[in-house]
This record gives C-alpha cells, sequence and structure tokens, in this order.
C-alpha cells in the first residue's frame, strides 16, 4: 500500500484547499439543501445533519433536533474546525464525522448527511460494503468519467459513540482511497462535495443507484 498522503493526494481530482463561502451563503445553501432533500424523502423529520465551510475555516452545521424541511437561518450555527460549537446551542450530534471529512479533504466545502428508507434498508442487507459497477451513473461522481469503473461504498456498524466510529471510517478510509461516500448500517449516508451543488449530484446519484440495487433485488426473487 503506498503511503496515506498520497493516496489522499489521489482521492479527488483537486485536493487544493477550497476557498469557503461567507454565512449568508453557506446558512441559504444548507437551508435549500433541506427543502430539497426532504421534498425527495431522504431527509424525514429530525434526522440528518448538512454543513458547509466557511470562508474563515469556520463550519456551518444544522443545530441538533431540527426539522430539516423547514430549516431557517436560526436552525444553522457556527463551529470551529474541531468541532466545538462557537454560540450557545448545540451542533448536530454527528458533528465529529462532519469535521473529519474537511479535515481529510482540503477541497471539500460542503457534506449532507442522509436518512433515506433505500439506504436504511441496503446497509442492513449488505452489511459490510456495497459495490456499483457499469453504471452509466457512476459518472456524476467527481473523479470518475467511465461507466466502466467500479465505485466502493463501505458501510460501518451503527454507534453512538461517535468519536469511535469517527476512528472506525478514518480507518478505513486510509486503506481504501478514493472514497466517494459511506453508510452507516440501519442509519444512513455521509458524502460530500467541493460545493453543495456536488454534493447533492453525488446524494441524487447514490439514491439512483441504491433505487436500481434494490429493484435488482425485487426482480430476481421468484
Ligand atoms: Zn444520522
Amino acid at each position: 500500500m503506498a503511503d496515506n498522503s498520497q493516496n489522499r493526494e489521489e482521492d479527488v481530482n483537486e485536493q487544493t484547499a477550497a476557498l469557503g463561502s461567507p454565512w449568508p451563503v453557506a446558512s441559504q445553501a444548507i437551508i435549500d439543501a433541506g427543502r430539497f432533500l426532504h421534498q425527495r424523502g431522504w431527509v424525514p423529520a429530525t434526522s440528518s445533519n448538512f454543513s458547509v465551510r466557511l470562508d474563515d475555516g469556520d463550519i456551518a452545521i444544522t443545530a441538533s433536533g431540527c426539522h430539516k424541511g423547514a430549516l431557517d437561518e436560526g436552525a444553522v450555527m457556527r463551529i470551529n474546525r474541531a468541532g466545538e460549537p462557537l454560540e450557545a446551542r448545540r451542533p448536530s450530534a454527528e458533528t465529529l464525522l462532519h469535521t473529519a471529512l474537511y479535515q481529510r479533504y482540503p477541497s471539500a466545502t460542503a457534506v449532507l448527511h442522509t436518512h433515506s428508507v433505500n439506504a436504511t434498508v441496503l446497509s442492513r442487507l449488505h452489511r459490510t460494503t456495497l459495490v456499483f459497477e457499469d453504471y452509466e451513473l457512476l459518472k456524476a461522481f467527481a473523479g470518475i468519467d467511465t461507466h466502466e469503473s467500479r465505485l466502493v461504498l463501505p458501510i460501518f456498524p451503527n454507534d453512538q459513540d461517535i468519536a469511535r466510529l469517527s476512528t472506525l471510517v478514518d480507518g478505513w478510509m486510509d486503506a481504501h482511497p478514493p472514497v466517494h461516500g459511506y453508510l452507516i448500517a440501519g442509519h444512513g449516508l455521509y458524502t460530500w462535495g467541493r460545493d453543495m451543488a456536488e454534493c447533492l449530484r453525488h446524494i441524487e446519484a447514490f439514491e439512483f443507484l441504491f433505487e436500481c440495487e434494490l429493484t435488482m433485488m425485487r426482480v430476481k426473487r421468484p
């Protein structure tokens, strides 16, 4: 295995540090993403969490317990890059998973975590990895330019100890680049992008692939 720093550089096309967004742009991107994802049925109730890297290096993230389809600016809060709240509110319980992704990928400026039915069902059926091959839609992922590609989506056991879960995710990502997202079993999907548009594209592409996999399983059954 090549050394990790080299692997990480190969992980996404552009690893130069991205400039983040000013607060009003970041919070609006999070609010709009919530409406879109809720319309698609991928962020039920108060589940899920979203974040955007800010231009001063802090991070805008959804506060804990907010309904993601009806976010307003008051539901978005500021944390530092270590995940510590910079306001007297509680950020999402899974904040550490977001900050770990920003540390790993200097080019990432948006992270989305969703709880769709299809992601939840597939993560309970497969347990360790989902492998997608020969799908034209693989080209929706940054760095993939042919359907003749193989995307491995790891599945980690759910864990309420987020620091422990983050360590497990980090170890896997160190050993298996490039990674485009991951599932937590019985729980949901994490993916990221160089901007919110790319991140949303990754969510849509994963959801399309999940739907295809589940449809094939139904068709194959007697
Ligand atoms: Zn979650």
